[in-house]
């Protein structure tokens, strides 16, 4: 419970930017958009400079409210004739992520330099999830990612994958070597917190220092974990439970062989093994339950036990496992237990990949040649749409219709109709990639068989909120010792200090007393509902709050955390960017809700099958959310098209 004021929280500041018109669902018709409005774009620079944008991003109004039109069905009530542009491309990509300039990018490869292709993107900015948050704290640029975190996958990247990437100049394992992450609050010997909140665990506490254990986990830390909950507000018994758990080398399924042990954690969810199995009290669960959700958008309730032993979570280490995946396991789990691949990432995250991309399809609006001169690069917004060139890049043009002129089985065009403001435009294309989201296919292209549409519904994406803060400096994380917090029972279920490598000219904060950005997380979500509905259920629950709302949770959970530390909420945020991502992560088969499908048969092979000179990609047609999957998609589909 707050005990703040609006004013003790500084919603009366001034701030780069909050637009409380941002992020309310408000009641405009299909063709009536708002726009967010541009706020400190650099000076000097093009004034359209879309990673610069504050207050509610990710997808923000404007972006989504034709398809959502299109489901309702009212679309197509409102709308006038589509305005003939008179262009015909050789390729039309529909979704400007990494799947959809990767295909623009294989395509070109096979048919040449002078392919006419056309990106089309309902975003004001292009990369999809994989987006740029760039601040300007202090008269210093700070760089984070607004979606696409890291260069990091359960497998290793293909040969086509790792291909492109190489080609971009990246070459992962070395860029590791070369630029690691700065670990500045590791050299101030700040540590990890949890802070318990009153609603949830009865009474705000913050306790710094959580022994070190289990995967993403920093910092080596002496503390025992009887010592460290001893300052929480738990009774002795969940305290004694946890510890167990975490430290004691108990086999709970004495008698079975490691296979054996597998299947059955394979069949019940992590907070039924806590539960039934550990036998823990139940005031353990609020201590794990959002543990899962930043990888898989749930909570340990519907998350299968076997996977939670991949991400390394406690209790199974007296069962003595063998290593590796087995049957009945997510692609996640099943493929970091056997290694996972190579990991990097930039301070914008992906986005520089996205960057890269477009560096090599319209050279002229991303200056330099370098992975290091990318970073600081500012795009020319302004040459990504050139009638000139042969490549073009369509900002804020949600695509509401693909469709082939005559049977699609015989036919050599598709007309693809998009939204721009008020106005439809239609243009014409031998052959379109579909790299948006599989489950709007449906919606833009009704000629696809209701079997197809079936299945592309199937994939219910995973909601996420990246929420990036920029403060005036970090003394109080310095003054608390901590780097950051996890906060099981809030509206985030984190905070954390932003850190990155520094590569080329961009330099990140060092010192407490610099500016810097905060990073936390929330993936809202349903526990007790199954996976999918609880997908559904976080998803209406975003859009369904407004900015300013989430606003007063993120300066009341930083008081609630920081204050102690002497951080002032109304003093010290300066700037706050919420990347709402209502349609996050693919999604991706729970062992607990989804059967297993003949090979072939699983909802995302049938949806990604061709129709007619249509191909499918974007990570949702491998049933997964990474960046590899991305591009192997955008791989297969482009294939697909030349071949078809
Ligand atoms: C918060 C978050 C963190 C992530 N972290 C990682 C990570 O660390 N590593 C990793 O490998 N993966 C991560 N992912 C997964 C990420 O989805 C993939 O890595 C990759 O960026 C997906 O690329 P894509 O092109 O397939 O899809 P997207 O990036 O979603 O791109 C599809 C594009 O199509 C657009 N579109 C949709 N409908 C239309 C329409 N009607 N008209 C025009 N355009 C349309 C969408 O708006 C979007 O811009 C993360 C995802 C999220 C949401």
């Amino acid at each position: 419970m707050s005990q703040f004021s609006d004013r003790e929280l500084g919603m009366d500041r001034d701030i780069t930017r909050r637009d409380f018109l941002n992020g309310m669902a408000v009641g405009v018709g299909a063709l009536g958009m708002t726009r967010s409005a541009p706020a400190q774009e650099p000076a000097g620079q093009s004034p359209y400079y879309p990673p610069v944008r504050t207050g509610m991003r990710g997808s923000h109004d404007g972006s989504y409210e034709a398809v959502h039109s299109l489901k309702d069905g009212t679309f197509w009530k409102h709308a006038a004739k589509p305005i003939d542009t008179h262009e015909t491309y050789d390729l039309v990509v529909v979704g400007g992520g990494i799947s959809g300039l990767a295909a623009a990018y294989f395509f070109r490869q096979h048919a040449g330099e002078s392919a006419r292709i056309l990106i089309l993107e309902n975003h004001d900015d292009f990369g999809g999830h994989a987006k740029r948050n760039e601040f300007h704290l202090g008269g210093r640029m700070q760089l984070v990612n607004g979606g696409t975190v890291a260069i990091d996958s359960p497998t290793p990247y293909s040969a086509e994958a790792d291909g492109l990437l190489k080609e971009l100049g990246i070459d992962p394992l070395a860029m590791a070597k070369k630029y690691p992450a700065i670990n500045v609050s590791g050299d101030l010997g700040l540590k990890q917190a949890v802070f318990f909140d009153q609603e949830t665990f009865g009474e705000d506490r913050l306790v710094v220092g959580v022994p070190a254990r289990g995967r993403g986990r920093t910092g080596a830390n002496p503390t025992s974990w009887k010592e460290f909950l001893a300052k929480s507000p738990l009774s002795e018994q969940v305290q004694s439970d946890i510890a167990r758990l975490e430290e004691e080398q108990v086999d709970y399924l004495p008698g079975l062989s490691s296979a054996e042990k597998k299947d059955r954690l394979s069949r019940m969810s992590y907070k039924d093994f806590l539960l039934n199995i550990a036998k823990v009290d139940p005031g353990v669960i609020p201590f794990y339950q959002t543990r899962t959700q930043g990888e898989w958008g749930v909570g340990i309730d519907a998350e299968p036990a076997l996977d939670c032993w991949a991400l390394r979570m406690p209790g199974f280490q007296g069962l003595k496992l063998e290593p590796g995946s087995a049957p009945h396991m997510s692609f996640t789990a099943a493929g970091y237990a056997n290694g996972g691949s190579y990991f990097f990432h930039f301070p914008d995250g992906n986005a520089s990949i996205a960057r890269l991309l477009v560096r090599k399809l319209i050279p002229s609006a991303v200056p330099g040649s370098s992975v290091e001169d990318l970073v600081t690069s500012v795009v020319d917004y302004s040459c990504l749409d050139q009638a000139q060139a042969p490549v073009r890049i369509r900002l804020n043009s949600p695509v509401v219709r693909a469709r082939h002129h005559g049977n699609p089985a015989h036919a050599r065009e598709v007309e693809v109709v998009y939204l721009q403001g008020q106005k439809l435009f239609k243009v014409k294309a031998r052959g379109v990639v579909m790299a948006c989201w599989n489950m709007v296919v449906p919606f833009l292209c009704p000629e696809v068989p209701a079997k197809q549409k079936e299945a592309m519904h199937y994939l219910v994406k995973v909601p996420l909120v990246y929420t990036r803060v920029g403060i005036r400096n970090w003394t109080a994380f310095q003054n608390l010792g901590m780097s950051g917090a996890a906060s099981p029972g809030m509206y985030h279920t984190g905070v954390n200090l932003s850190t990155g490598p520094e590569i080329g000219d961009y330099k990140c904060s060092r010192s407490p007393g610099e500016p810097i950005i905060l990073g936390m997380t929330r993936t809202p979500c349903q526990p007790g509902l199954p996976v999918r509905e609880q997908h559904k259920a976080g998803r209406a629950e975003l859009l369904a709050t407004s900015f300013e709302t989430c606003e007063r949770k993120i300066r009341d959970q930083l008081a609630r955390i920081l204050s102690g530390g002497g951080f002032d909420p109304a003093r010290d945020i300066e700037a706050i960017t919420m990347n709402r991502w209502p349609h996050g992560y693919g999604y991706e088969y729970n062992p607990l809700f989804d059967p297993e499908w003949p090979p072939g048969e699983a909802p995302h092979e049938i949806g990604r099958r061709r129709f007619g000179r249509i191909t499918i990609a974007n990570s949702d047609s491998a049933a997964t959310a990474y960046t590899d999957a991305a591009i192997n998609q955008a791989y297969r589909a482009v294939n697909e098209l030349i071949s078809a």
